[in-house]
């Protein structure tokens, strides 16, 4: 068993190339908004290119402040589990809108969160090593 903390997955793989299996249960998630994008897509007023790019690009950016104030609330609410689980309500509504933004730009997320890796390996070391 393998936890991958970058998206905080947790990921069960038998092959002794764990890129190659970390691709594959990723690509299931992906896989998954994929299917679900169509929906999003649709359920924005403004269906053109562009709109839908800025919507999502200001959804991503207004998720990503709700993570913020919900990392504000960690440092003085008493519930900390509470805020645990709502920060990862907000990680997971920054991963949606991630997910939308690069499946309608025909951007394939894992294959460039791979290269992305390798890139930062290169620079500052392999974390598995
Ligand atoms: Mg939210």
């Amino acid at each position: 068993m393998v936890q991958v903390s970058p998206l905080r997955l947790k990921v069960e793989f038998e092959s002794d190339i764990p890129e190659l299996s970390l691709k594959c249960n990723i690509q299931s998630l992906t896989d998954r908004m994929k299917k679900d994008s169509a929906f999003w897509h649709s359920t924005v007023v403004n269906q053109d290119h562009e709109a839908l790019r800025a919507h999502y690009a200001l959804g991503l950016c207004g998720e990503a402040g709700e993570v913020a104030d919900e990392i504000k609330k960690m440092s003085y609410h008493p519930d900390r589990e509470a805020r645990r689980v709502d920060l990862g309500t907000e990680l997971s509504d920054v991963l949606i809108y991630l997910l939308l933004l690069a499946d309608l730009e025909g951007i394939d997320i894992i294959d460039m969160y791979l290269k992305k890796r390798e890139h930062n390996i290169s620079r500052w070391g392999d974390p598995e090593v």
